[in-house]
């Protein structure tokens, strides 16, 4: 009997000497594996052939493995999603994946996942449904369900698979956190049963998996119990309090979904199976999601504003070593790069090094990674490494004279090719070129305070700087894991451009009688990540008063912003701005506002934001409004869940129409 199957265009499937069947996958034409319709389909014809051959005992088991060199399966392929527009659609789709999931978990003969790289979402949903599970250790494998941060929850048994094998405490956090986990994590919590140290190890290991017939343990005994009634409820009540300080219910409602399909089936896996699929499915089609899914297509589209570059710089020289310039050498470190680090004098430096290496302590796991790190960290003060760098950045005061003065002398250093960049975020990338001899290799790339994080980086294209620079800077911004928009110069370029009216309006507001907590609330309930009256204290109301100085919009000096600013009362840095603020927090009066007046407050004073939006597309600052929208929710954290601001306003105006039509 012949098990071949010729004509499969994602995956490979034989059968070996031993009688173990090999189904890899590869998707066709894409650098990520993807669990599409046609993929699927072809799963199902592979699944039918084992089913088949082990009925009639001709296989031992099967290996479901990847041919891609860093990914299992990173999911469900999300494009095809949006043509799901019905809870009927959705349905259609999911019932015959889950079935087809339960047959693999139904197979006579072992079943068995190997594991590289990426296997999230869909992915891991599938690997959950093979009785044995084995990864590779290393750095690019990462395993989770980010079902979340797309609006949604596992649909596809993942919830029940996910219980069992981890239990409700840690397997309901990763599921309400998204978080893509280590192997040794997915290892620990059993989700995985198996780990090996490389890729070129796996096959092996999957063979002997299927020859020994191993199954994975599943979750403990103990683990079971906290699925039973009373321990359900108290665990989905403290699952709740912890989601409520990340997430509001109205804006992000699918970790509160899965919280409650957890708390009413997490104790019976046949109803939690079905209840999830009702769960699942309306979130699908929602406008929530759908946005969600957006702001993960835009993100991608920043990451391809570099081009696939052939430029790959190894060494960062950052020049001025205060708030940003030291913070931006410690991350070009914590991305891998060579960073040289200078400053007027060695104490400045010192107290950037200090901070960086408190920086790699938070982020990295061992103590002898710190201090590989910190190695990297060169201090420089004379500048002996610029002409060994192939990226320079300055973020020296914010002082043209002493720009210029830096970059006549630094341009003589370079070595050829190197990028040149200024950090300035309110003097004219134009101007500081002048005194170039060759003005069109300068651009500016303004990260944004705190760099650690902050993921946008604006890459700015003076009237003079060359294609190919600012090309080279966006590739160097992906490099070192920021995203990357390209803008025109222009006075705040994107993003503090459209935040200053915005700021401004409520100072405004609050100085015309409106309490500021009241501000806040209103912008939160919109879902910006912090209300303005506290941003302009975070960011520093001397900052912001040069923003919009630089914006021509500057506030009178007897205003509350400009009495603070003389006063020396700049925000959370002095410990008084608008607010006092008390170990790193805001004192705020009590807030017990009318949500309706907090939802028409917020839409009002988020007016002028994307008015200004409209102005910078209609200006041709970036080249299309879904750079607008992908801009301002990096770079100001704009409501993800709405899909951006210009998005938003579009889609307000739409079903202004069709309610209008309607009537
Ligand atoms: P900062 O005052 O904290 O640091 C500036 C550093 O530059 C100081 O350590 C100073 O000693 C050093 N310096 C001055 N002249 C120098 C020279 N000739 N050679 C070497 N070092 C010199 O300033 P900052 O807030 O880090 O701002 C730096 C730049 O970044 C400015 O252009 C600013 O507009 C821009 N920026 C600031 C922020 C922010 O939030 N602070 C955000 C984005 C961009």
């Amino acid at each position: 009997m012949s098990y071949e199957l010729p004509n499969l265009k994602h995956w490979r499937f034989d059968i070996d000497v031993d009688n173990i069947a090999w189904a890899w996958f590869d998707t066709a034409g894409q650098r990520m594996n993807t669990l599409g319709r046609e993929p699927v389909e072809e799963l199902a014809e592979i699944v039918s052939t084992v089913e088949d051959a082990a009925q009639r005992g001709d296989v031992k088991g099967v290996v479901f493995i990847s041919s891609k060199p860093n990914n299992f399966i990173a999911g469900a392929d999300i494009n095809e999603f949006d043509a799901l527009r019905t809870e009927k659609d959705v349905e259609d789709v999911i019932n015959p994946v889950i079935e087809l999931f339960n047959r693999v978990e139904r197979l006579k003969v072992p079943a068995v996942a190997a594991i590289n790289g990426y296997c999230l979402g869909g992915g891991l949903e599938f690997a959950m449904a093979c009785h044995y599970r084995v990864a590779t250790r290393e750095e690019g494998t990462r395993i989770g369900l980010p079902e979340v941060k797309l609006g949604i929850i596992p649909g596809l048994n993942g919830t029940v698979r996910m219980l069992q094998l981890a239990g409700p405490i840690a397997g309901m956090q990763a599921m309400l956190t998204g978080k893509m986990l280590r192997p040794g994590a997915a290892r620990g919590m059993g989700v995985v049963d198996q780990l090996v140290p490389s890729h070129l190890e796996l096959p092996w290991t999957a063979r002997k998996a299927v020859l020994q017939k191993r199954k994975s343990k599943g979750g403990a005994w103990w683990k079971r119990l906290l699925t039973k009634s009373p321990a359900r409820g108290y665990l989905a009540n403290r699952m709740r309090k912890e989601t409520e300080k990340k997430a509001r219910p109205d804006h992000y409602p699918a970790p509160y979904k899965l919280i409650d399909l957890f708390e009413r089936h997490g104790g019976d896996p046949q109803r939690m199976a079905s209840a999830e699929s009702r769960t699942f499915i309306p979130l699908m089609i929602s406008d929530t999601s759908r946005n969600l899914r957006r702001v993960f297509r835009l993100q991608e589209m920043l990451k391809d504003q570099a081009p696939k570059s052939r430029f790959k710089p190894l060494r960062l020289h950052v020049i001025g070593a205060g708030t940003m310039g030291g913070d931006i050498a410690a991350w070009g470190v914590y991305s891998g790069m060579e960073v040289s680090l200078q400053d007027q004098t060695q104490d400045q430096v010192n107290t950037a090094l200090g901070r960086a290496k408190k920086l790699f302590k938070k982020r990295m796991r061992s103590s002898r990674d710190v201090d590989v790190a910190m190695s990297r960290l060169i201090s420089d003060v004379p500048g002996e490494h610029i002409k060994r760098a192939d990226v320079v950045i300055e973020a020296i005061v914010e002082n043209l004279d002493a720009k210029q003065k830096l970059f006549a002398d630094l341009e003589k250093q370079l070595k050829p090719g190197a990028v040149l960049a200024t950090n300035t975020s309110s003097l004219r990338i134009e101007d500081i070129a002048q005194s170039l001899q060759d003005p069109g290799r300068l651009i500016g790339l303004h990260f944004f305070n705190p760099v650690e994080k902050m993921p946008l980086v604006e890459v700015v294209q003076g009237e003079q700087s060359r294609e190919d620079e600012v090309e080279k800077g966006a590739a160097f911004v992906n490099h070192i894991g920021k995203l990357p928009l390209i803008v025109k110069s222009c006075p705040g370029f994107l993003v503090n451009r459209v935040l200053a009216p915005y700021l401004l309006g409520s100072i405004t507001r609050l100085q015309e009688g409106t309490p500021k907590e009241k501000l806040d609330a209103a912008a939160e309930k919109f879902g910006m990540p912090m209300g303005p009256i506290e941003l302009a204290d975070v960011v520093g109301l001397d900052v912001c008063m040069n923003v919009n100085e630089t914006l021509g919009s500057s506030p009178a000096q007897d205003s509350d912003l400009g009495r603070l600013v003389a006063a020396g009362k700049l925000g959370k840095k002095t410990g008084q701005g608008f607010y006092t603020w008390e170990k790193g927090k805001p004192q705020k009066a009590g807030t017990d506002y009318d949500e309706a007046e907090l939802e028409r407050l917020g839409e009002e004073m988020l007016k002028p934001l994307i008015d200004e939006c409209e102005r910078v597309l209609d200006d041709g600052i970036v080249a299309n409004a879904d750079l607008v929208d992908a801009g301002v929710i990096f770079g100001t954290g704009f409501a993800p869940f709405r899909g951006g601001p210009l998005h938003y306003r579009r889609s307000k105006d739409k079903a202004g129409e069709s309610t209008a039509q309607a009537a």
